[in-house]
């Protein structure tokens, strides 16, 4: 952030997203367990949310977003945003 001067961090995600599904699902994917469990912690933190939506489609977009969502604030926790 400081030394190259980043001034906007983009921070994207998309519907029909393979791992988002993925996460949806309790099984064991093996080597992508890991990077699956950012995914399904963002299920857990917003667990009455989506078990509220019906729609097993609705319900896949909404966690899309709500991934996003999360992501950003993982960043705007990093000590060196919050300076920059
Ligand atoms: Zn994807």
């Amino acid at each position: 952030m400081e030394h190259l001067k980043v001034k906007h961090i983009i921070v994207c995600g998309h519907y029909e997203c393979g791992g988002v599904k993925a996460a949806l699902h309790t099984s064991d994917m093996g080597q992508l367990n890991s990077w699956l469990q950012t995914l399904r912690d963002v299920r857990r933190l917003h667990r009455e949310e989506l078990e509220a939506i019906e729609d097993e489609h609705a319900r896949f977009d909404r966690l899309v977003e709500l991934n996003v969502r999360e992501q950003c604030m993982n960043i705007i926790k990093i000590d060196h945003v919050q300076r920059a």
